[in-house]
């Protein structure tokens, strides 16, 4: 390692080289359940140049040494920053933050690792582009190409950013430079309009996984619409999820309601907003009573549903006119507009997600009962309410017994749901911390165990949640990691994924 880090510095100069512990200190600080030892990195270096990795994995071969690329290295209860182990050496690419292209008429863009929604929100703004990002909550901060590697989803109609991706740049172990897609062929112009390119589609597998180093990424980006309708549709009774998803997956699937549209539950809508203190002192899952005050008072429902329609006057007025036939025939639900909200929360900051602005009101979820603990608990659903009934059942008991509460919202795919569940907890308590982290091992395998897994998971619980998917799916992923990089020094256990 030592003579790593002075090939490292060599390359990069001293002052792209950290190694002292208070410049290590944030890519130590995790929200997971597990002690920050287990994930420090022996080193930090920042890269600003494709060639620059290229020399730094030259090293990292010669010396065996791992590395654990992050881009904005906000992956807040995901692990944030810090690798899967201690030791590896983190590689940020947070300077290599050039936004490369942005073509208005076909409406893509080709960005660096390091670029952050917020940036190509502004450089939209700034050169008058009429196109629409889809983000994550934590949008200002995180960028496009870390987000979409780790395949995680916004709220518009490209909601899901790694089906809206188009051509990659990646560095191979080796030092080779791969372009995927069109990206290989000489002077072509359809790299970020044509996904498939020739032979076997790689993108899919630099994604979650430890295969490369992404230095560019092709996206595309919606045409700003004419009209857009933000709504919400609330909800009385914790039951009430079975129709929900029975009323809207036919519309979802159809079309009529376009975007990656959210069902809440109150606690989710309560956490973003306020500490749980506000309405309840005590410990452990916050009491029934309490949720039916805290719903009252402030005007929730048990499930609260944010979608939106977008398009001209005409298209959203049929739409809409659907969508409220639907909503009245199925006899529940409480349709509620953007001017009937007025400005209020949460709608307010729901309608920013869901046209892609940057806003970072789900902070306010790491409030809810304090003490820094987050993990996102997060099994795919099929849109179907039996399902569903049957995933909070069980999400709800699992966490009831560890003293957890139930903080979760679904988000609508194309015929899935992510079913996200915050489980948050008290990192200064080092009981209720082991107690969380039991609680997340035995979510996964009582999931498990009913045919249930997650769409991804923290760095605690990798091999946990890869063995869900069975041992040939282990082993062929690690045919390809041997097979890419030989000595394993990319991301080694980024996914269960080792040499
Ligand atoms: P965000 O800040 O958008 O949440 P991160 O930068 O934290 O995203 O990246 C999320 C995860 O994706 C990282 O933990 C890492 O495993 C993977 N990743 C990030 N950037 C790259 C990259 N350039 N190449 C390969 N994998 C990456």
């Amino acid at each position: 390692m030592h003579a790593a880090i002075a090939e490292f510095v060599a390359i990069l100069g001293p002052q792209n080289v950290l190694t002292d512990a208070d410049h290590i200190a944030p890519y130590t600080k995790v929200m997971i359940a597990e002690s920050e030892d287990l994930h420090r990195p022996s080193a930090v270096v920042y890269a600003r140049e494709v060639s620059e990795i290229q020399q730094i994995l030259k090293v990292c071969n010669k010396y065996k040494v791992p590395v654990w690329t992050i881009s904005t290295g906000r992956n807040f209860g995901y692990g944030s920053a810090a690798p899967q182990s201690a030791g590896q050496v983190v590689l940020d690419l947070r300077h290599m933050n050039r936004i490369l292209e942005v073509d208005p008429v076909l409406c893509t863009a080709l960005v660096e690792p390091g670029v952050t929604y917020q940036q190509l929100k502004d450089y939209l703004e700034e050169n008058d582009i009429p196109l629409w990002l889809s983000c994550p909550a934590p949008s200002a901060i995180a960028g496009p190409l870390g987000n979409t590697v780790d395949r995680g989803v916004g709220y518009t109609p490209y909601g899901e950013h790694f089906m809206m991706q188009c051509g990659m740049e990646v560095v191979l172990a080796n030092g080779d430079v791969l372009r995927t897609g069109m990206g290989g062929v000489e002077g072509t112009s359809a790299w970020q309009v044509f996904k498939w390119g020739y032979g076997p589609y790689l993108d899919g597998i630099f994604t979650q996984s430890n295969y490369g180093i992404v230095t560019k990424m092709g996206m595309w980006l919606m045409p700003k619409p004419p009209v857009y309708k933000p709504f919400c549709i609330r909800y009385d009774n914790d039951e009430d999820i079975h129709d929900i998803v029975e009323t809207l997956r036919p519309l979802r699937i159809a079309n009529v309601i376009p975007n990656a549209m959210v069902f809440a539950n109150v606690m989710w809508e309560a956490a973003a907003l306020m500490p749980r203190s506000k309405y309840y002192d005590g410990t452990g899952v916050t009491p029934d009573s309490v949720l039916e005050e805290i719903k009252a008072k402030e005007g929730l429902g048990a499930w609260n549903v944010y979608a939106a329609l977008y398009g001209t006057k005409e298209q959203v007025e049929v739409n809409w006119q659907i969508i409220a036939g639907a909503v009245k025939a199925s006899g529940k639900g409480r349709l509620i507009t953007e001017e009937e909200a007025g400005g209020t929360q949460p709608f307010d900051y729901r309608a920013k997600l869901m046209r892609g602005d940057m806003t970072l009101q789900e902070f306010g979820l790491y409030r809810w009962r304090g003490g820094g603990g987050s993990m996102w608990f997060a099994p795919v659903t099929a849109a179907k309410g039996s399902e569903t009934v049957q995933q909070t059942r069980l999400a709800k008991e699992i966490l009831g017994e560890y003293g957890l509460d139930y903080v979760a919202e679904y988000i609508v795919g194309m015929r899935d749901m992510h079913h996200v569940i915050d489980v948050l907890y008290d990192r200064s308590d080092p009981d209720e911390m082991a107690r969380a982290h039991e609680c997340f091992g035995k979510l996964l395998s009582e999931f498990g165990k009913r045919g249930y897994a997650v769409y991804r998971v923290n760095t605690a619980f990798m091999d946990q949640a890869a063995d869900l998917f069975g041992p040939v799916k282990r082993k062929v992923d690690q045919t390809l990691k041997r097979a890419l990089d030989p000595n394993g020094i990319l991301a080694p256990g980024k996914s269960g994924i080792r040499i």
